[in-house]
């Protein structure tokens, strides 16, 4: 008897961990998607500030604003650069991986010196209930992007709100009133 009930616990374990690996997989192809999308975005960037560099060369005068448009452009590529490096920290987490810090090769947690560069290795401290700290980062990332949504359609509001005219056209019937 005690065979079976051992089988069937391992066998509980077992599914456990799948799902749990199965999860972690479907996060991370979620995190490599939104990596490769903001990765387009900065490819846009670039393009738009090598077209502001060219009207500037190709312009006799002075383009208006045409430093501050590349200024601002360059910003918001550091903005993405920063939320692509937290995304791929999160990744390498959900798959077990470590970094190295100098060369920035991947490699299994327990390696102890980088294959690549040879660089001493940290070694990863003993897990003590690591799935809440994981499930909070999650939810960071997943509130910036919530919050980068809004921030889209916010913009898209303040474009369409335009500024209503006043009404004065009832001074000008009482002063016709007036004139009668
Ligand atoms: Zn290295």
């Amino acid at each position: 008897m005690e065979f079976f009930d051992k089988l069937g616990k391992k066998a509980s374990e077992a599914y456990k961990v799948t799902a749990d690996k199965t999860g972690k997989i479907a996060k991370d192809t979620k995190i490599k998607l939104k990596i490769s999308d903001l990765k387009s975005k900065i490819n846009n960037l670039y393009n738009e500030i090598g077209k502001n560099v060219y009207e500037k060369h190709t312009s006799n005068e002075e383009v208006a604003g045409v430093e501050k448009e590349i200024e601002e452009k360059c910003l918001k590529i550091d903005e993405i650069s920063s939320k692509i490096e937290s995304l791929l920290k999160e990744s390498l987490k959900l798959r077990d991986k470590k970094q190295c810090p100098s060369c920035y090769t991947e490699m299994e947690k327990n390696v102890k010196f980088c294959p690549n560069c040879g660089e001493k290795q940290e070694m990863p401290e003993e897990p003590i209930v690591v799935e809440d700290e994981e499930s909070k980062e999650k939810d960071v990332i997943e509130a910036e992007i919530i919050e980068e949504n809004n921030q889209e359609n916010i913009q898209e509001k303040d474009e369409k709100t335009e500024p209503e005219v006043e009404v004065v056209e009832k001074e000008e019937e009482s002063k016709e009133d007036e004139v009668n």
